[in-house]
């Protein structure tokens, strides 16, 4: 195990303490429990997180473009308004493009946000190159990264759902990529499972040549893959993020167990790392034999 899963200064298994929270989390409830634990603390002022188009009276709709699963980024700044946005949406919520309202409309000084891999990249971008970011290297105080295989466009997993899990996706209750399937859980009860290649055709085309699964750049980063189900695997990054999860711990805020006494493990992870990865780097040279794609490298390994 090596540069696939970058630099940490150390990973376990861990879900919340939090039993509201844990209810309607997508995994072990670590980025809600995160967040919730930082704003009690001042450690945070608000976080960015993915809410949702439901009940926008702003969005001019038709039912299926204002609903829960068509991510809005929002500036939450209560433990209910981030109880609401828990869960994973498999959509591009564009978090970062809030960052600089995050500050300015609603005068946030200390700012958590959670994204995807690339996410995180781009908030590192915007620390080190002052492209017009007014404080945004300042103001960033918690990063929450989440691993990421692929995402997709909202047409496109609206697509997904209706053509090949026979549901609308106004009555899906949960959706979930795990065990080499993509889940889909029902309302009613109802559970599909969608072998991974139905999937592939549907999938952001972007996301073929990205490198990095786990987040690499995040304070804090997480993901279901790893640990057993309803727990989640947390890799302890920055110094910001050694120093909150410490605060965290010593608050009672995660159970946690070590991740070399858990099924499937490090092992699993450091798996489907190398798998995107050379998978990934395979399309980008493939891309570069037609002239996309020349100049693109892989940062971290
Ligand atoms: P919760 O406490 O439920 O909170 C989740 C947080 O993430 C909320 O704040 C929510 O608003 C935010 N969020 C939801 N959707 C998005 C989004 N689209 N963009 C940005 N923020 C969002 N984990 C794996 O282990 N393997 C994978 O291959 C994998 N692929 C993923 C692909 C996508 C597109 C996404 C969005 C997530 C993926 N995850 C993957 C992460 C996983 O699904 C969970 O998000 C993660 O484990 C956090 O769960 P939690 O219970 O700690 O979070
Ligand atoms: Fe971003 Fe990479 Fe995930 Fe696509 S696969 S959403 S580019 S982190």
């Amino acid at each position: 195990m090596g540069a696939e899963l970058g630099k940490y200064k150390q990973v376990v298994a861990a879900r919340s303490a939090d039993k509201e929270i844990l209810k309607g989390a997508q995994d072990g409830g670590i980025v809600t429990s995160l967040f919730a634990y930082a704003l009690d603390e001042g450690i945070i002022d608000g976080a960015i997180v993915a809410g949702s188009y439901e009940d926008d009276p702003n969005v001019e709709s038709t039912a299926s473009q204002n609903h829960h699963w068509r991510p809005k980024p929002v500036v939450v700044t209560t433990k209910a308004e981030l109880l609401a946005a828990r869960g994973t949406k498999y959509n591009i919520s564009p978090n970062v493009s809030l960052i600089k309202e995050a500050t300015r409309s609603y005068g946030l000084d200390k700012v958590g946000i959670v994204g995807t891999p690339c996410q995180m990249q781009a908030i590192r971008k915007g620390q080190l190159y002052p492209f017009g970011w007014r404080d945004v290297e300042s103001s960033i105080a918690l990063a929450v990264g989440i691993f990421c295989m692929e995402n997709f466009p909202y047409q496109s997993i609206l697509q997904l759902v209706e053509d090949h899990a026979a549901m609308k996706l106004e009555s899906v209750k949960k959706m979930e990529i795990g065990k080499g399937k993509f889940w889909v859980y029902g309302k009613r009860g109802q559970v599909v499972q969608l072998p991974l290649k139905v999937t592939h055709k549907y999938e952001q085309p972007g996301c073929h040549v990205c490198m990095d699964y786990v987040a690499n750049l995040a304070d804090i980063s997480t993901g279901s893959v790893g640990s057993p189900d309803g727990w989640s695997t947390v890799f302890v990054r920055s110094k910001i993020g050694d120093s909150v999860w410490a605060k965290a711990m010593a608050a009672g805020v995660f159970e946690t167990q070590p991740i070399e006494k858990v099924k499937p493990g490090l092992e699993l992870v450091s798996k489907l790392a190398n798998e995107k990865i050379t998978k990934n780097r395979n399309t980008l040279e493939a891309r570069k034999t037609f002239g996309v794609g020349k100049g693109l490298r892989n940062p971290f390994i």
